[in-house]
């Protein structure tokens, strides 16, 4: 019996408690790049079933490796568009989606018979040249247009903040992240019908919070944590 992944599940229901939230409200996303499809499944028969990879080829490799399970994949990393297909047809969400064209591309790709595609949009919640992500002043409107888009579900946002060792700090950033999503709700709440493909926006999810910080991301709301290193050990 594996103990870490009962150890990861502590930390989030000690941290949904003293958030005074239910803890059956944030989903675990295991991060398994970097690692082999055999540890997957191990984890997997432990019960854990949302897995988050940031490479396509080595996760194409995995998924059908581990066919014979129930399991949902996330795409997390930077995207490019020459791979949107592959995205489109073998993930349940994508967390990472910060240009109208990527959206655009996996819409039109997503097959018809497995329904629309779950998309977070990534926000870049400080102006860093390096990271992806859409600004929090370019966010209303990308929004608004992934919103009309056919085969997409708009599930919420997700940011990678600037790593910090200090609790205020990682909470501010978590809830710069929770205003914008609150601000999305309340956009699309009084957006009329015609702005929406009927159905196709359902704003429920901060994907917020990795091993380092998932305690102060579950204070500020987070429904999804990322945990790569907790859960598999420091990536080489
Ligand atoms: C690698 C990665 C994680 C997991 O990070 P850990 O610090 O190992 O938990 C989470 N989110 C994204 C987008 C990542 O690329």
């Amino acid at each position: 019996m594996n103990c870490i992944l009962q150890a990861v599940q502590h930390r989030i229901g000690v941290a949904a408690w003293q958030a005074g939230r239910d803890a059956s409200q944030i989903t675990l996303l295991a991060v398994s790049k970097t690692v082999s499809a055999s540890r997957v499944r191990e984890l997997a028969l432990q019960g854990q079933r949302d897995f988050g990879e940031n490479y396509v080829q080595e996760a194409l490799d995995k998924i059908a490796r581990l066919q014979d399970l129930p399991l949902i994949w996330h795409f997390i990393g930077p995207i490019q568009r020459n791979k949107t297909t592959a995205i489109a047809t073998h993930f349940d969400w994508v967390h990472s989606i910060d240009r109208f064209v990527v959206a655009q591309r996996l819409s039109e790709a997503r097959p018809l018979t497995q329904g629309p595609l779950n998309i977070c949009v990534q926000v870049k919640l400080e102006a860093e040249p390096s990271k992806s992500g859409v600004s929090p002043e370019g966010l209303p409107e990308l929004a608004a247009q992934i919103a009309r888009l056919p085969n997409l579900r708009l599930r919420g946002l997700m940011t990678i903040p600037r790593a910090s060792m200090e609790w205020m700090q990682q909470r501010a950033q978590f809830a710069a992240l929770r205003r914008l999503f609150e601000a999305l709700q309340v956009q699309f709440e009084t957006a009329g019908q015609a702005d929406l493909h009927a159905g196709n926006v359902q704003l429920d999810t901060l994907s917020m919070g990795m091993s380092a910080d998932l305690e102060a991301a579950i204070m500020e709301g987070s429904t999804c944590v990322r945990v790569g290193s907790a859960l598999f050990g420091k990536r080489i």
